[in-house]
């Protein structure tokens, strides 16, 4: 779990999975840029990691916008001298309907900030990286990335592109020195799984007992795996997709 680098980005970082893992990253001394579109959780989610002894900036940063994102690269550089890791997590879910009942609004929104956002954050980041010569990107993919997800689909949808994304420039950047993974959880607890539950509470019932474990998953499960993906220890691993899923997909 060694991690040599000295500065991460972790975008939809003011809350959920994204403030997770900004945390488990100043825990282990790296400076975190914590990019948000909410500067309120943005704040608070930096004086967590102040209050724990960490080094951390928030930047606002809608990732659907090309210019926000190429400053914040910049900024990030200009700040903290490197940018080691990424984790590309700022996402949106998409309210429970069948294919046939779904809207163009819907459908923009959903690869706006779930593909578009993703691309245009390795697109910059991955400029930065290969003049440094090395770095790690982690991406917020899915089970819903690697198989259907009924009343989702255009959710699945996103997901699946970003596995694309992640898979594809894993190969371009082999021999750079540069790793690109994704991490794909069931059902993590976060608002995000709060507003599911509150869209069908029906389903929100029987959420847990979709995973063999018979729970849903931790923020700090996924923090967990996304520092292992950016680690040393993860030096041979590229263009993968960790399922973190309580036994979901085994079944
Ligand atoms: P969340 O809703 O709790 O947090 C998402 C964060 O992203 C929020 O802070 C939000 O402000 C930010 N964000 C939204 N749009 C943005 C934009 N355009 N630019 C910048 N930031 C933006 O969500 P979460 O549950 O922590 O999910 C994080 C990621 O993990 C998402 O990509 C999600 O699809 C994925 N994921 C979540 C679950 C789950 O069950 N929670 C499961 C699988 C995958």
């Amino acid at each position: 779990m060694k991690l040599s680098g000295q500065v991460a980005v972790v975008t939809g970082a003011a809350g959920g999975i994204g403030r997770a893992t900004a945390l488990a990253f100043a825990e282990e001394g790296i400076k975190v840029v914590v990019a948000d579109i909410n500067a309120q959780g943005g704040a608070e989610t930096v004086s967590l990691i102040e209050a724990a002894g960490g080094t951390a900036v928030f930047v606002s940063c809608d990732v659907r916008d090309e210019e926000q994102v190429k400053q914040l690269v910049a900024t990030t550089v200009e700040t903290y001298g490197s940018l080691d890791y990424a984790f590309n997590n700022a996402g949106i879910e998409m309210e429970n309907q069948r294919l046939h009942d779904g809207s163009m609004r819907s459908f923009d929104m959903i690869m706006d900030v779930n593909v578009k956002g993703v691309w245009l954050c390795m697109k910059y980041q991955l400029q930065h990286m290969l003049k440094q010569g090395s770095g790690a990107i982690v991406n917020a993919a899915s089970v819903a990335g690697l198989g259907a997800a009924p009343k989702m689909a255009v959710y699945a949808a996103s997901k699946h592109a970003v596995l694309g994304l992640t898979r594809t420039a894993a190969i371009e950047y082999a021999r750079k020195n540069i790793r690109v993974n994704a991490i794909c959880p069931a059902v993590i607890d976060t608002a995000m799984y709060q507003r599911v539950c509150e869209m069908d509470p029906k389903i929100g019932q029987r959420i847990p007992e979709l995973h063999p474990m018979g729970r849903v998953g931790r923020v700090e499960e996924i923090a967990a795996s996304v520092l292992y993906l950016c680690s040393d220890g993860a030096g041979f691993t590229t263009g993968h997709a960790l399922t973190v899923d309580g036994g979901m997909t085994a079944v």
